[in-house]
């Protein structure tokens, strides 16, 4: 928010005192995002700077100078302060900067801003210029409102509109509607100037307490995704995985489990290397990815056993998708990975019975069945059918 450096009908020591604050708040903000940027978050720089810049707009006029020049070094800080608040808001919704078009734009209504100062010397010229001006920028911000959908970003969406309607309203009403017929030098002590100084500190807080709560958000998200998810592999860990399948059973949405082993892994480890079995997991979490379908949920349980809970599949489909992967990873060519020899699994399958509260009871039916696998001579599959165990049928792989 556009603010300036007096208060129109206060008394003096409170003009003194309320100029000094905005632009605290503002360095406040300046400093609390140069950190957030230190501290790993990159894109934080654009508020940082555009905190700063509206800290300086408003210090400009604090020691004794020319005011014209003051006016018009301190307006050329606003105008790119909100550009950046603009730039801050495409950026947090990866959409295009437009750094030409807002460049373009700022340099326009600079130029205006120079004629307002230098040749006509009026206050009501120059915040006609430098509030419409500022306006306009930010509303380039506006551009990402499609893609603000929390309600924090809604909230940083609305106070920028706000925003821009304030500039906009009053580049209208003191430039236009009521214009002050005095110098620029004579900006202190206006009615302007106390409405820009105290929207200005209202807007400087509510906008920097949403994009900082945005950040807050994302880090909470980040930290929750990773807290769900095996870094090896990106599957699910066992706590992701609980997350997503508990509900399912007790809303008696039952399904097929499968329990999925690599045969003689510590043999893989031992001839080719720890690295190169970690080459085996990723590659097996690929298999996994790309032979299952979108809705099966699968995780890494620790080790070389990986889990898949197939929503309302019934045992068959299980059973179908647990013959596709043995086949694709015993016929995977591992070279690449550095492994010139086959790599083979063994999957035990069960089904979730309707009566059952948790995965647990089909969980340890398939490792039963995947053990059976395991005796039987591995690269099997083994059903847990009711207390039977089965094998599926083997084609060659
Ligand atoms: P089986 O055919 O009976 O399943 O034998 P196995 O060798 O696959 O099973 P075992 O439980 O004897 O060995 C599992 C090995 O997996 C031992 C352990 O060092 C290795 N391992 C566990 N986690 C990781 C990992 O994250 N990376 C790698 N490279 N190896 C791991
Ligand atoms: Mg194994
Ligand atoms: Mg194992």
């Amino acid at each position: 928010m556009r603010a300036s450096a007096g208060v129109g009908g206060c008394p003096m020591e409170t003009q003194d005192n309320f100029a000094i604050l905005a632009p605290l708040i503002q360095l406040s903000f300046a400093a609390v995002f140069y950190w957030l940027q230190r501290t790993g978050i990159a894109s934080a720089w654009r508020w940082g700077l555009a905190y700063g810049l509206s800290a300086l707009a408003a210090l400009l006029y604090l020691p004794p100078f020319d005011p014209a020049i003051q006016t018009v070094l301190s307006d050329a800080c606003y105008l790119v302060a909100y550009s950046m608040f603009a730039e801050a808001i495409l950026a947090r919704h990866n959409q295009p900067l437009r750094r030409m078009v807002r460049t373009i734009v700022l340099l326009a209504f600079l130029g205006l801003d120079l004629i307002a100062v230098m040749v006509f010397d009026s206050l009501a010229l120059s915040v006609l210029a430098i509030d419409t001006g500022v306006g306009v920028l930010l509303g380039f911000g506006l551009l990402a409102w499609r893609q603000m959908r929390s309600s924090v970003d809604i909230t940083l969406g609305l106070c920028a509109l706000l925003s821009v309607a304030i500039n906009l309203l009053s580049a209208i009403t003191y430039g236009l509607v009521f214009p002050a017929q005095v110098e620029v030098a004579q900006v202190f002590g206006t009615e302007y100037a106390y409405v820009m100084q105290l929207t200005g500190s209202v807007f400087g807080i509510w906008f920097g307490l949403s994009a900082l709560a945005t950040y807050s958000l994302d880090a909470m998200a980040r930290y929750r995704e990773a807290a769900d998810r095996d870094p090896l592999s990106g599957l699910l860990n066992r706590r992701g995985f609980d997350v997503l399948t508990k509900p399912l059973i007790k809303q008696g949405l039952g399904g097929a489990l499968l329990t999925v082993d690599i045969d003689h892994f510590k043999q893989i480890n031992d001839r080719y290397g720890h690295d190169a079995g970690d080459l085996v997991l990723i590659g097996l979490a690929d298999i996994l990815r790309s032979t299952l379908p979108e809705k099966a949920i699968i995780a890494r349980f620790g080790g070389e056993e990986f889990v898949v809970v197939l929503p309302q599949a019934p045992l068959s489909e299980g059973g179908a998708l647990a013959h596709a992967i043995r086949v694709t990873c015993a016929g995977h060519d591992w070279r690449p990975a550095g492994i010139d020899r086959q790599v083979t699994v063994c999957v035990g399958v069960a089904e979730a019975n309707l009566d059952e509260e948790t995965w647990r009871p089909a969980f340890n039916r398939a490792d039963t069945a995947l053990y059976a696998a395991k005796e039987a001579g591995r690269n099997q599959v083994m059903f847990a059918r009711n207390d039977r165990l089965q094998p599926i049928s083997r084609s060659a792989a």
